[in-house]
């Protein structure tokens, strides 16, 4: 296995700077330098870019990212015990990364970020779903980012690409796919992993459109699929009965047959309600 730079082995830091994984900040380390390379390969031509990493941990993806060319990576970790070892990568490639010690959740990394802006990430679940979620849907569009390339559940991972008619398809599909591309481009066993999780995992790319995929009022749009499938079983007809009066004919109008459940109804379609439900 060839090394990537002139860093230690992670195994090595890791030990020298005793960073054993806590459950509680969701800590699956990725150890091998050559996947950890060729997942920043996946976020796209790095050179040129700023990149925003969010959880580096010990510091295997930051390392890819910073090889694969990374004009600058701007890294957020909450776990201090990080630090030392972000610090000698900080040394390594000069005036290329600086590190927030920090909650993601909290800080706005905007004003340390210069476009072109990608993200990429290996993140625990929870935080990775709520900043996709941020992440898509910002107050304006485009965003500030070009892409994002985030590790999640492979579950999840198959929730954000998944089409009508499959059980994934859901709100998650529909937020995702309105605006972005979004595709799985790695799938990786629980053994990729130290310690390995329970669960696989799937790297999923995801790339701004320029505007949204068909015409809808974000917040109307939202506001529809959340209904539509909070009862998902249900026909639309009833499951959408308190979001706007004469729900029938807005659904004709849409296109779309009342009798229909959220699962079968394409983003296009959704869109088309979203204006009839707007309509006065
Ligand atoms: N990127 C490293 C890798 O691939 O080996 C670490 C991945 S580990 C799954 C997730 C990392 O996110 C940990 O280093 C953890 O401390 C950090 N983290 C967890 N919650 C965070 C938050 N809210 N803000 C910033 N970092 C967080």
């Amino acid at each position: 296995m060839s090394a990537i730079d002139s860093l230690p082995p992670l195994r090595d830091v890791i030990e020298t700077h005793e960073l054993r994984a806590r459950k509680s900040l969701g800590q699956n380390f990725l150890l091998d330098l050559n996947l950890t390379a060729r997942i920043a390969r996946q976020a796209g031509d790095l050179t040129g870019c700023d990149v925003l990493e969010i959880g580096p941990g010990p510091g295997g993806l930051t390392r890819g990212l910073l090889s694969e060319g990374a004009r600058r990576v701007l890294a957020i970790e909450k776990d201090a015990r990080c630090m030392p070892a972000l610090a000698e990568i900080a040394e390594a490639y000069p005036g290329r990364l600086q590190v927030i010690e920090g909650d993601a959740l909290e800080i706005d990394p905007l004003a340390y970020l210069t476009p072109p802006i990608r993200v990429a990430a290996n993140l625990p679940y929870n935080v990775g779903t709520e900043l996709l979620v941020r992440w898509l849907t910002p107050k304006d569009w485009p965003p500030y980012w070009q892409s994002l390339t985030l590790m999640f559940q492979r579950e999840v991972a198959q929730r954000i690409v998944a089409a009508p008619g499959s059980k994934a398809y859901g709100r998650l599909a529909l937020l995702a796919q309105w605006r972005a591309d979004a595709q799985i481009v790695l799938n990786l066993p629980p053994e990729a992993f130290t310690p390995p999780p329970k669960v696989s995992s799937a790297v999923v790319h995801l790339t701004a459109l320029a505007e949204p995929r068909y015409p809808a009022d974000a917040a109307v749009l939202n506001r529809v699929v959340a209904a539509a499938f909070n009862q998902r079983r249900k026909m639309l007809r009833s499951a959408l009965k308190g979001v706007a009066p004469d729900i029938e004919d807005r659904l004709h109008a849409a296109g779309i047959k009342p009798t229909e459940r959220a699962e079968q109804i394409s983003l296009e379609a959704f869109c088309a309600l979203a204006r009839a439900v707007a309509a006065p």
